[in-house]
């Protein structure tokens, strides 16, 4: 049976009435003979994922398995090493990163303490793991830039909604060491890379500028003044936000806060020489790539880390509803403020769980596995025994192929062995099996031949050959094996 999404959601509201006695209640039920006295706690255990948490289930795995594929060669090819990090950080990290006022911090953590007392989080981004893996393992002496690649998942105790999950699967590329506008414009055309192999449409790159953190100070006094004076036409939210982080206001998906920003002052308004001819530069090296990209001056992105450039990805469906697949930027203050040595760096996140659905939106084809090509059939125990061997065999010998152990009879296994549409069955009955040989079955001619079980690999190998010597002069050859044939194997 394929386990999708349907089968699931019938499963998914099952209840199960589970009893427990407490470990109190047991001992008192020791004392008191009388078991009528023991009262049980009824519990109702829900077996069901977390809200905003759920499974990829085998059904949809094609399409992860395209994006994992594409994400691992782009950072081949880009002369990224994988690092792992792991999911539980001490929290302290993430709120000298991330920084007070952020939604992240404020709202979206999943702070614990743990046995042990110590305070920690569920990683809500992966940045901040990286520069604390670089500054611990002394990253800063390797030859520059140092090109990193991680995936995994990230918890952000958000609204559930589609696209919008409390634990989701982010790739993040990341570079160290170089502040040349030349790595910026290098990030933003591998993002674009990995899109374009992913066969993604409509995608736009957003870009921007946020300058430094001494000149964003004036920029914010700037913005606050200019919002403060027009504070009642702000929602509720970014009343807040106002005083707390006033530069993710011009973040905000309220009609009435995008109209009053679109007249507010622009960050790039308030550079200082060095990041306007930075983003300069920039921006000349994107004309160069022709990589399809506008400037929007409201993208600030909601993380204090970031400094100089900062983009975003973003999708637009049928109805002009714009997603946002990934985003990054410079983050050059952020393994010094950790304690580290003063070490530029740039990157950018992937958001897969976006990445995958935008893929079904457009119709994008998953993953195909390789199919196999040779089915290995079997009669009797001894037969069986021996088939377990020879699968072996063939599997070390690169020979992709398929089987059906727990099906008696020889009927239904050739059944499988037609519905895979496989090249070659090999059967195994009980005389084959005395005799150490094997029935080779060319399921396209229907011939047949007995080999002996040492000569198995060699002779399937010799076949597969053949068939594809003959596919490419002929063209694709039909399985002419038919059901009539499988009616006389009986
Ligand atoms: P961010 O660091 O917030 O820009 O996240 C990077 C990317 O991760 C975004 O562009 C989204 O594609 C994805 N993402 C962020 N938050 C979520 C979420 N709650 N659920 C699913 N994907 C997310």
């Amino acid at each position: 049976m394929a386990i999708n999404k349907k089968t699931m959601q019938a499963k998914k509201k099952t209840a199960v009435k589970a009893t427990k006695s407490t470990p109190v209640k047991k001992a008192v039920a020791k004392k008191v003979t009388q078991p009528a006295k023991q009262k049980q706690v009824e519990e109702e255990m829900l077996l069901q994922a977390l809200r905003g948490m759920r499974d990829i289930l085998p059904d949809e795995q094609p399409y992860w398995e395209r994006a994992r594929r594409v994400l691992t060669h782009a950072a081949t090819e880009y002369g990224f090493s994988r690092i792992d990090l792991p999911t539980v950080e001490f929290a302290h990290l993430y709120l000298r990163s991330i920084g007070d006022g952020t939604d992240i911090i404020d709202k979206e953590m999943y702070l614990f303490n743990t046995r042990g007392g110590d305070k920690v989080a569920l990683r809500p981004e992966m940045t901040a793991g990286l520069c604390r893996a670089y500054i611990e393992h002394g990253m800063g002496v390797l030859p520059k830039p140092i090109k990193l690649f991680s995936t995994g998942p990230v918890f952000r105790y958000d609204r559930p909604q589609e696209g919008r999950y409390r634990e989701h699967y982010q790739a993040n590329f990341d570079m160290f060491g170089e502040s040349d506008a030349i790595l910026d414009a290098q990030t933003v055309q591998l993002a674009f890379r990995v899109v374009q192999q992913l066969g993604l449409k409509n995608i736009e790159f957003q870009v921007n500028s946020i300058g430094t953190p001494e000149t964003r100070k004036d920029y914010e006094k700037a913005l606050v003044r200019y919002l403060e004076s027009q504070k009642q036409k702000l929602c509720l939210k970014c009343r807040e936000r106002l005083l707390a982080n006033p530069m993710r206001i011009l973040d905000c998906k309220e009609d009435k806060c995008i109209q009053l920003t679109a007249h507010a002052p622009q960050s790039l308004d308030y550079l200082d020489p060095d990041s306007r001819e930075h983003f300069k530069k920039f921006l000349e090296y994107l004309d160069e790539l022709e990589l399809p990209y506008s400037i929007n001056t409201r993208l600030v992105r909601g993380l204090d880390y970031y400094t100089r450039t900062v983009f975003e990805i973003r999708s637009t469906d049928k109805d002009g509803k714009n997603y946002s697949l990934g985003g990054g930027g410079r983050y050059d203050r952020l393994i010094e403020g950790l304690g580290g040595e003063s070490t530029p760096a740039i990157g950018f996140a992937l958001g897969l769980d976006r990445i995958v659905l935008e893929m079904k939106r457009t119709q994008v084809k998953p993953y195909h596995p390789p199919q196999p090509k040779v089915f290995l059939a079997q009669l009797g125990e001894m037969a069986k025994k021996k088939s377990l061997r020879l699968f072996s065999d063939l599997e070390k010998n690169g020979v992709l192929l398929a089987e059906s152990f727990g099906r008696g009879s020889l009927k239904s296994q050739l059944r499988v062995a037609n519905r895979l549409g496989v090249e070659i069955t090999i059967i195994i009955g009980q005389k084959e099996a005395l005799d150490e040989t094997a029935i080779i079955k060319d399921m396209i001619s229907g011939t047949q031949e007995t080999v002996t079980q040492e000569k198995l690999v060699e002779s399937v190998k010799k076949l597969l050959k053949a068939n594809q010597v003959l596919t490419i002069k002929d063209g694709p050859r039909e399985n002419r094996f038919s059901a009539a044939d499988q009616e006389d194997e009986d």
